[in-house]
This record gives structure tokens, C-alpha cells and sequence, in this order.
């Protein structure tokens, strides 16, 4: 049987999600994160099989047409995805499932596993998210613009997950994402009020 253990974080570009991923992968390794296949190209210092598995657009193409995709979605003018065999054998033979997904993403996830809990992580400020995704030298000007323009409609995604959280600090931040991959802590569930209002607050800064 398969195990339930399967956790969905999703957040808008430039919020702090793989920082947080990263510390902890190094500190937890019964925490499997299965590398989705993109047709990004990779950024400096990105390797294959180990950031993401790069792929032509004609082999992801070839990827949707086998069905071997849980999932996949254009994000950002690229396509990603995640296959069926790192999810299935994720939950088959290791403790804990972290998907690190997009928005779509984590909708059909929610509709192909019920009970997947999905996490979403919140940047502080629209203002403040714009800035990071500015200044992290990352992306060109023109992936820029399109981060950008859909920070805001990526924040408002937050009422589809069963959890809500603030970056303010990614050590703090990570700290919360394990309470509730751990024991479910029922602290930042998106029914509660005050969670409610946090969300909404961020997302009415205003730009400039
Ligand atoms: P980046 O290009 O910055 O690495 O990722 C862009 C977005 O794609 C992020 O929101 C990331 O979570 C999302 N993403 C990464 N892998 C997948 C995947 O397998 N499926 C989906 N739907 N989104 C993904």
C-alpha cells in the first residue's frame, strides 16, 4: 500500500522556496524530493539529474504522450513536470514525499492524491518579492517581467492549500514547514483567521 506521506510546497518566484528546500535537504534525509524535468535551460551552477532533469521540449513532449507525468505545467514560458515513477516510488520505499511544485501543480496533485497536504509559503510583501526577484541576478530582464507581473495572481493562490506560511526568515520559515510535515501543526492552516488576514495583508502592499 502506499504510503500518505506526501507534502506539496508551492510558492510564488523569488519568495525564498528553494533556499528553504535546500537547508533542508541537508538536514533531513528522510525527506524525498523527486527532480522534476523541465525544458528550462539550466542556470549557472545547475546540474542535470541533480536540479532538475533537463529536457528538450521535444522529449518532455515525448514525456506527456507516454503518460509518464503525474503532472506538468508551462510555468514562466517553460515547462516542468514530475514523472510517476519518482512519486510512486517515493511513497512506496521512503518516510516522507516533498514535492516543490508550482500552483497548477499542486491542484492536480490534490486531485490525483487526496491526501496530500499542500504548503504554501507566502514572500512578506508584494513589494518585497518584487525586489528579491529583481536582485537575485538569476533570470534575464524579459523572465523578470513575467515573474513579476504574475507575482500578485501567485499570491492569491494561497486559499487553494491546506497550509499558509511567511518567509520572514528562512531559518524560521523552514523551522514552521517541518512542525507541519511532522505533526501536522495546525498553526498555519488556511482556514484559521489569523492566517487569513496575514495572507491578505501581504498581499495588498502596495508595489512603489
Ligand atoms: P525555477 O525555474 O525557478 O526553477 O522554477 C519555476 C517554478 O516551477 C517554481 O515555482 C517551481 O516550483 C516550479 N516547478 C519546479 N518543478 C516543477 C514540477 O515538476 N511541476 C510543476 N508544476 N512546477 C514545477
Amino acid at each position: 500500500m502506499l504510503s500518505e506521506n506526501l507534502f506539496v510546497i508551492s510558492a510564488p518566484s523569488g519568495t525564498g522556496k528553494t533556499t528553504i528546500i535546500k537547508k533542508l535537504t541537508k538536514i533531513r534525509k528522510d525527506i524525498f524530493i523527486p527532480i522534476s524535468y523541465t525544458t528550462r535551460n539550466p542556470r549557472p551552477g545547475e546540474i542535470d539529474k541533480k536540479d532538475y532533469n533537463f529536457l528538450t521540449h521535444g522529449a518532455f513532449q515525448e514525456m506527456i504522450r507516454d503518460e509518464a507525468l503525474v503532472e506538468h505545467a508551462e510555468v514562466y514560458g517553460n515547462f516542468y513536470g514530475t514523472s510517476y515513477e519518482a512519486i510512486i516510488n517515493g511513497l512506496n520505499n521512503e518516510p516522507k514525499v516533498l514535492l516543490e511544485i508550482d500552483c497548477q501543480g499542486a491542484k492536480i496533485i490534490k486531485r490525483k492524491f487526496e491526501f496530500a497536504k499542500l504548503i504554501f509559503i507566502m514572500p512578506p510583501s508584494l513589494n518585497e518579492l518584487n525586489q528579491r526577484i529583481m536582485h537575485r541576478g538569476q533570470d534575464s530582464c524579459q523572465s523578470i517581467e513575467i515573474r513579476q507581473s504574475q507575482a500578485k495572481s501567485e499570491m492569491a493562490q494561497w486559499k487553494n492549500f491546506d497550509y499558509a506560511l511567511i518567509n520572514k526568515d528562512s531559518d524560521q520559515c523552514l523551522e514552521e514547514v517541518l512542525s507541519i510535515i511532522d505533526d501536522l501543526n495546525q498553526d498555519h492552516v488556511t482556514s484559521n483567521p489569523s492566517v487569513m488576514a496575514k495572507m491578505e495583508d501581504a498581499i495588498k502592499t502596495k508595489l512603489y
